[in-house]
């Protein structure tokens, strides 16, 4: 469970939307899984950011990235 902590933590630190700053997803962003482009509108491919608070979620192992990245 530690190193899934960890995947998900570097997973998240190199997805475009991570807000580092805050520790969150960022709900006002949208990101492509596919490249890690990102939108500030919805679009098509893309996925909006859930705005979960990171330290809470990734420790979670019942919840998932909205980008079916972790
Ligand atoms: S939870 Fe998923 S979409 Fe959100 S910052 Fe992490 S990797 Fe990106």
């Amino acid at each position: 469970m530690k190193e899934e902590i960890e995947k998900r933590k570097t997973i998240c630190n190199h997805c475009g939307i991570y807000d580092s700053e805050n520790n969150l997803c960022n709900g006002r962003l949208y990101v492509n899984p596919k490249n890690n482009d990102v939108s500030d509108k919805p679009k098509n491919g893309f996925i909006k950011g859930c705005g979960c608070l990171l330290n809470r979620k990734i420790p979670d192992m019942s919840k998932h990235c909205p980008a079916n990245k972790w």
